[in-house]
């Protein structure tokens, strides 16, 4: 009931198994702790866009070192899972709206997007089936789209394959750390011990961070998707939209994939979505793109997210205590980013020390900041 590792890692979703893997292949042992299984959370439930656009340059240092993972997803981890490297287009409704798209490539320009703004006739051109409330938008040529159901248990399997020990079903609910070692009490009576933690809990990083006295300002959230059946082609990119409160997708088999509002606590570490929530997505998808409209929905969900106050991660080692590391607080942005934090934390754990600049997303950095 008592197992001895190098590095145990609380919470196989995408994150945690991401470093699972990198971590294997430094030649560490590795505990891959799940409460459920393998990806079954937001890793697993969210909209797949697999996007570098729209994001700050602190987290574009994270998105480059992911991107080359994603285009080659096969020999990382042994599926492609599905992803499609359809281009990007951020939506303009307004000439502001365009203003802030083209300020937003020269800031970023350096990080080589190829972002190519688009208006006017070669806009309707080339994407006749917007409604008219869309006047242009923001292609980034390289992002895309994936399968999260494939992509986050994939990692997990992968991580297993490299001789992680996969531990599902398993919740620990108390958390201790005496002399140098980690130990990890589960409901059933197993015990995990080892010198050094990951936190990669998700939505409860910060749960299990007050565990060790490490205070990190998180809130919850549930970020809520809807699925058509499936329609014509309509849409050949992944969508956003300036100002944020729309994305969507299609995928080959024609069914639109949409999101951006948010549902509820379902209790018990469970989400629902709003109806009101998703009819507002289900009206705004019908005002892009016309073509939707009288579709019918087949699926919704929500899933369970954790957002920070900027919005940006907590990745490093806690302040309070050495040899405990947080990768948690994603704030709806972690599935592109994902596979390089899993490289990053093995770096941190293994070289003491990560050439991707992580500043921003010092778990302390909230210290001082006296927050609402
Ligand atoms: C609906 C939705 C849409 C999204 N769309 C996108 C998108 O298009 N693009 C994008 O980049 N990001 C998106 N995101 C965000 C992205 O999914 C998350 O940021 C990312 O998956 C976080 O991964 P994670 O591994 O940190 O968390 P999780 O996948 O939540 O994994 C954490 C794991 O820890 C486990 N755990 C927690 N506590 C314990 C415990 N005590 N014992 C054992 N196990 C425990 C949980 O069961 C869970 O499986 C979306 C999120 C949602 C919910």
């Amino acid at each position: 009931m008592v197992m001895e590792t190098d590095v145990a890692i609380l919470g196989a979703g995408l994150v945690g198994a991401s470093a699972a893997l990198a971590i294997r292949r430094r030649g560490l042992s590795v505990a891959l702790i799940e409460r459920d299984y393998g990806g079954s959370r937001a890793s697993g439930v969210n909209f797949g866009g697999v996007r570098r656009q729209g994001r700050s340059v602190a987290q574009l240092h994270l998105s480059a070192r992911a991107h080359p993972v994603w285009t080659d997803l096969e020999r990382h981890i042994g599926i492609d899972g599905e992803f499609v490297p359809s281009g990007h287009l951020k939506l303009a409704r307004s000439a502001a709206d365009l203003v802030s798209l083209a300020a937003y490539a020269q800031r970023v320009e350096a990080f080589g997007l190829g972002l190519q703004i688009l208006e006017g006739p070669a806009f309707r051109a080339r994407f006749p089936d917007f409604g008219p409330e869309i006047i242009g938008g923001s292609l980034c040529p390289g992002d895309g789209h994936a399968n999260p159901r494939l992509v986050a248990a994939g990692y997990a399997t992968a991580a297993r394959m490299a001789g992680a020990e996969l531990i599902e079903q398993c919740r620990i609910s108390q958390f201790a750390h005496s002399g140098s070692r980690f130990r990890l009490h589960a409901d059933d009576g197993r015990e995990i011990r080892a010198p050094v933690m990951i936190n990669a809990a998700g939505a409860w990083g910060s749960e299990v961070a007050a565990a060790f006295d490490d205070t990190l300002p998180m809130r919850i959230d549930y970020p809520t998707i809807l699925v058509t059946e499936p329609l014509p082609p309509l849409l050949s990119v992944s969508l956003g939209i300036e100002g944020g409160g729309f994305y969507g997708r299609q995928v080959e088999r024609g069914n639109l994939v949409m999101g951006g509002g948010f549902g509820h606590d379902g209790g018990n570490d469970t989400a629902r979505p709003d109806g009101e929530a998703l009819a507002r997505i289900g009206s705004r998808g019908a005002a892009i793109l016309p073509a939707m409209r009288g579709a019918q929905i087949i699926r919704v969900w929500a899933g369970i997210e954790g957002y920070t106050p900027d919005k940006s991660p907590f990745i490093g080692e806690s302040s309070t205590l050495p040899g405990l590391f947080h990768a948690f607080g994603f704030s709806g942005g972690g599935f592109q980013i994902a596979p390089a934090v899993g490289l990053i934390l093995a770096e941190l754990v293994c070289d003491g020390a990560s050439p991707t600049p992580l500043d921003a997303f010092r778990p302390d950095r909230f210290a001082n900041t006296a927050l609402p």
